[in-house]
């Protein structure tokens, strides 16, 4: 059956130090708690190897926020799959919107980064989601199909490797969320997506993320309905107090 997890995206906030104190933090407040989901942190490549000898694995595993779409080689300033494996992460976030928009990657970089997150034993939080002029004009459920279609390539054994975090664009950092039934109807859909191309057994079993401006006041009520299951979270993801109170929205 399909996880629940809380992901944390610190996105390019956080020096080194900073970084390593939030992370012995968010340690230390889940040590002796009830935890009733997988929690994720991802964190800037420079503070992979220093945040994990700081994590306990069985309380937090660790993740990174992006990797290249090649192997290896003449790339300057990439950092590879098999370097962020190198690190001790067992995830990396591929897709964010902010990557699509800001750095231009499309489908095809992204299914590349995608195989070679896999085969070096990564597993994928595949984000998508819809601009606002997409939510506004109709076109939001087919923008995701395709978006999640990007992937269809792979085998039905590795797309059962991948997380999906559905982010609409809209509700990233802005404080306007998704209403409970909107990420609902969303998450149904991808899932019918995914059920239509691989199958009832591989859709019931991928887990589905919400993420846009979530928070420990609406976390609950997102995470209630049957196909959300877990949260991709940013701005709430820096202090280990409001990522604590997301966690423990699935107690
Ligand atoms: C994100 O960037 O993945 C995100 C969900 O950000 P925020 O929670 O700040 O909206």
């Amino acid at each position: 059956m399909r996880k629940n997890i809380v992901a944390g995206n610190w996105k390019m906030n956080t020096t080194l130090d900073e970084g390593v104190e939030l992370a012995n933090e968010i340690n230390t407040l889940l040590k002796g708690k009830n935890v009733n989901c997988e929690v994720i942190t991802c964190v800037p490549f420079t503070h992979l190897t220093s945040v994990n000898a700081v994590l306990e694995n069985d309380l937090v595993k660790l993740g990174a926020e992006n990797c290249s779409e090649h192997e290896k080689g003449a790339y300057t300033g990439e950092v590879s799959a098999s370097m962020v494996k190198s690190t001790g992460a067992e995830y990396v976030i591929l897709g964010h919107s902010e990557r699509r928009q800001y750095f231009g990657e499309n489908n095809e970089q992204l299914l590349a980064k995608t195989k070679l997150a896999l085969a070096n034993d990564l597993k994928p939080i595949f984000c998508v989601g819809e601009v606002l002029e997409e939510r506004e004009n109709g076109s939001y459920n087919d923008v995701v199909k395709g978006q999640v279609e990007a992937l269809f390539e792979l085998s039905p054994e590795d797309f059962g490797k991948i997380v999906i975090a559905y982010e609409p664009v809209w509700a990233i950092g802005t404080g306007k969320t998704a209403t409970a039934e909107q990420a609902q109807d969303m998450h149904a859909h991808i899932r019918k997506v995914i059920e239509d191309k691989y199958g009832k057994e591989v859709a019931e079993n991928t887990s589905i993320l919400y993420g846009g401006s979530c928070k420990p006041s609406n976390a609950k009520e997102l995470f209630a309905k049957p196909d959300v299951d877990g949260g991709l979270i940013g701005g709430a993801a820096l202090q280990a107090d409001s990522f604590l109170g997301i966690i423990e929205a699935f107690n």
